[in-house]
């Protein structure tokens, strides 16, 4: 027998469920015509299959859903190793996927082995004004999700001790990030300012200077 293959992840792990054909790999169904369709469909497009991974693996990130960002990612990187995008959102979204309380020490390790991973593509390859932009983005959305991180600490009943080394883990996302800047980014001031400020912010809200800046 043939297999099918899923047309929207390329997965062929493939059963059937209450007459109808599920990708177990992306959740798809298909009806009995459909996944007819799909059996010996010629040679899958690799790059359309790429493509599509990326919308599902972007899809379950926006909804919170890590476990599913993660693997999508992870099916990327043996078809795009060098792939920025697919190294970073890997993993931050396995340290997502443990649940908040429990992801403190893994949280800012990921950050960071992220952070130094993207830094070692883009020098891997020489930065032109392209992949400077891309890392301009990517420090932003670093900054945005740091930010939704800390209110996810406030809103955990930590112990105070566990809260400070909390902040630090922060903290630590923050000036590693501001030091890959330096490094390899000289040339965006602006940027690197960007952090910097950022940085001393969450320290005053960490020592309570600012009550809530959130
Ligand atoms: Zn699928």
């Amino acid at each position: 027998m043939q297999a099918i293959r899923c047309e929207l992840c390329g997965s062929q792990d493939i059963v059937k469920e209450d007459g109808l054909f599920v990708c177990r790999n992306c959740k798809t169904k298909y009806s009995p015509d459909e996944a007819r369709k799909l059996v010996g469909t010629v040679k899958i497009d690799n790059s359309e299959t790429v493509e599509n991974l990326f919308t599902l693996a972007r899809r379950a990130f926006q909804t919170r859903n890590y476990a599913d960002a993660e693997r999508y990612y992870t099916m990327i990187l043996p078809e795009a190793p060098d792939n920025v995008e697919a190294c970073f959102f890997r993993e931050i979204s396995k340290a997502m996927a443990i649940g908040p309380a429990d992801r403190r020490g893994e949280f800012p390790a990921a950050y960071i082995n992220g952070i130094r991973m993207v830094f070692a593509l883009y020098k891997k390859n020489g930065y032109d004004t392209k992949e400077k932009e891309k890392i301009e983005a990517l420090t932003d959305f670093i900054l945005g999700h740091a930010r939704e991180v800390e209110k996810e600490v406030k809103g955990i009943q930590y112990s105070k001790v566990d809260e400070i080394s909390a902040m630090n883990n922060l903290t630590r996302i923050y000036m590693d990030l501001e030091k890959e800047l330096r490094t390899n980014l000289p040339d965006r001031p602006g940027t690197i300012e960007k952090v910097k400020k950022e940085c001393a912010n969450l320290l005053r809200r960490k020592n309570n200077k600012i009550p809530e800046d959130l």
